[in-house]
């Protein structure tokens, strides 16, 4: 009965908290925000935006018309953009999520975790929960030594416990598995970690056919594919493939950038994880090799922007604890390889959507888009550090975090 009164109780709250969210019409609109609305143009000056029913219905410079009984947030003048997309998770449970989404990432792409608890966070956002990021779930990434999770979930691959997943056949199987699992992208690392003393990041694990084999795999089912590359042939490689995105690329040549240039595929460079690499609390080794990586990391993004190749922005974070950087951080050092400021927060927001293949769902504050929204103090063109402490989150339309009104 205790438990019955309980379940009651919350059910109530939940009703409450609902009505409290949008006016009565079930409408939200934000009046007086400075809006950048995620295409690349100028910001929208005093701004309205309206929310009905978990989507934007209408974006305007100035106030327009309200609709009846509409909850209106008079943002006094804020800068509203679109609530990030992080290209490159790691995120591992829910309250690293909710330390995501508070961050303002209401679209994380996780690329490599245990026992696809990213798909559970995906699920229970789908089903409501707007405390939760959405998400795109990798599952476990194809590596010749997998986590042996991926054995747990799928007994069905035992046989491949000693010899590791090597070959077309061995990465083929472990693809399908994940596909069967209802994953949205395959990881792959083409070439070793960075980020482990003992593993030379520019050492090549998979061929171009065996690649090729995964591509062919998540092209059946309609999904991209990532490869986490640093070494330039392992990249090369995963690029001829086919596959959707090279992550980090540290050592790219200008041959595989051009590659890259003509098959359109993107770089997501996770700058700012790199770079914590030469963080005093690192062991010394990984310093040493940070202080190869980085500087080299950024010439081939700067290039890459020369270039015009498409880069999407991602943390590579799991959003623990310890993680002491967020998107925005990515934003400046992308600033700092040559993007503008506006083109920064594109790579955050509408370009990271379509490097996922979501740019019709979210990324743009835009009519019939998700209502996923994020307000900062200051124009973030300026300072995009404002955007690392968000005043409000708003995911699918539900507001998530809200310092503005002091609640
Ligand atoms: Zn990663």
């Amino acid at each position: 009965m205790r438990r019955l009164l309980a379940i009651f109780g919350a059910t109530v709250w939940l009703v409450v908290s609902l009505a409290a969210q949008s006016g009565s019409s079930g409408a939200l609109v934000l009046v007086n925000g400075n809006i950048i609305d995620g295409r690349g143009g100028a910001p929208l000056p005093g701004g309205t935006i309206v929310i009905i029913d978990g989507r934007i219905t209408a974006v305007s410079a100035g106030r327009v018309g309200i609709p009846e009984g509409a909850k209106t947030i008079d943002l006094g003048g804020r800068w509203v953009l679109p609530g990030m997309v992080d290209a490159h998770t790691h995120i591992a449970d829910l309250a690293a999520a909710r330390a995501a989404l508070a961050s303002g990432v209401t679209t994380a792409r996780n690329l490599g975790i245990n026992h696809f608890i990213d798909i559970g966070i995906r699920e229970l956002n789908r089903r409501g929960a707007s405390d939760l990021p959405d998400m795109l779930s990798a599952g476990y990434h194809i590596y010749p030594v997998p986590r042996e999770g991926i054995f747990l979930d799928f007994p069905q691959l035992g046989d491949l416990m000693a010899g590791g997943l090597r070959g077309v056949d061995a990465v083929r199987r472990a693809a399908r598995a994940q596909i069967g699992r209802g994953v949205d992208v395959i990881k792959i690392n083409a070439t070793d970690r960075a980020g482990t003393v003992t593993t030379d990041p520019r050492r090549q694990l998979y061929s171009e056919e065996e690649m090729a084999a995964i591509v062919a795999e998540a092209r059946k089912a309609g999904i991209r594919v990532a490869a986490h590359a640093h070494g330039d042939e392992g990249a090369f490689a995963a690029v001829r493939a086919g596959v959707d995105s090279i992550e980090h690329g540290t050592y790219l040549s200008r041959q595989t950038l051009k590659l890259m240039k003509e098959r359109g595929t993107w770089l997501v460079p996770t700058l700012a994880t790199m770079a914590e690499m030469l963080e005093p609390r690192n062991d010394v080794a990984l310093q040493i090799r940070g202080r190869h990586m980085v500087p080299r990391l950024r010439e081939t993004t700067a290039l890459a922007i020369k270039m015009g190749i498409k880069i999407a922005a991602g943390t590579d974070t799991d959003y623990g604890t310890t993680s002491n950087f967020r998107l925005a951080n990515e934003m400046i050092e992308l600033v700092r390889a040559g993007m503008s400021p506006i083109e920064a927060i594109s790579a955050g927001t509408a370009r990271s959507a379509e490097c996922l293949g979501i740019e019709g769902r979210t990324g743009k504050l835009w009519p019939g888009l998700e209502a996923d929204l994020v307000v900062v103090d200051l124009n973030p063109l300026e300072r995009l550090e404002d955007l690392l402490d968000p005043l409000l989150v708003i995911n699918n339309g539900r507001i998530a975090v809200d310092r503005l009104s002091g609640r």
